[in-house]
């Protein structure tokens, strides 16, 4: 699987990972990863403007916020006896979630990429769409472009969102 790191998220030090029966949080620098079982969590809820996750066990808080890699994964995969977490907010935000011509992953969410942060060609722009989307894939694909690895032509699902079939690479 083609790793992208959401450039907002080099900031960010944690990764979420699913595991057997739970999930990990990594920090990026090699501190050990803090492991979470499911049933040792008491509550797992959304803040009030959703983009944040609140985890509770029985000694500690945790806040998993939006920008987290693998976050969307893990709002996804929550065990469905948790009965306080909102499944039809995740269902709908996930089906409400449109296809990026430039990454290629259905993750566009109000006229904003998740993954790549990149907005979509519109007639406003000067350059025509294609040479738009050339452009931002050029942008998007920079570091694999210069460390020579190959771009793969068709997208695969990433983090929990699904790819586009009919996604193009222009470059
Ligand atoms: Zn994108």
């Amino acid at each position: 699987m083609r790793k992208v790191f959401y450039k907002k998220m080099t900031s960010e030090i944690t990764e979420i990972k699913l595991t057997e029966n739970g999930f990990s949080l990594n920090e990026t620098f090699g501190a050990k990863a803090n492991l979470f079982k499911w049933n040792e969590i008491n509550n797992i809820h959304f803040s009030e403007n959703n983009e944040n996750v609140i985890i509770e066990k029985s000694d500690k808080k945790f806040v998993l916020k939006n920008c987290n890699i693998g976050w969307y994964d893990l709002i996804q995969n929550v065990p469905l006896n948790f009965t306080n977490f909102d499944f039809a907010y995740v269902k709908n935000f996930i089906e409400s979630l449109k296809p990026c011509k430039i990454c290629g992953i259905v993750a566009l969410n109000k006229n904003e990429c998740i993954v790549c942060e990149n907005v979509p060609w519109n007639s406003a722009m000067t350059e025509t769409e294609i040479d738009y989307i050339k452009t931002k894939q050029l942008d998007f694909y920079s570091e694999s472009i210069n460390e020579k690895r190959e771009i793969k032509k068709i997208a695969e699902p990433e983090h929990g969102f699904k790819a586009d079939k009919n996604w193009k690479l222009y470059i």
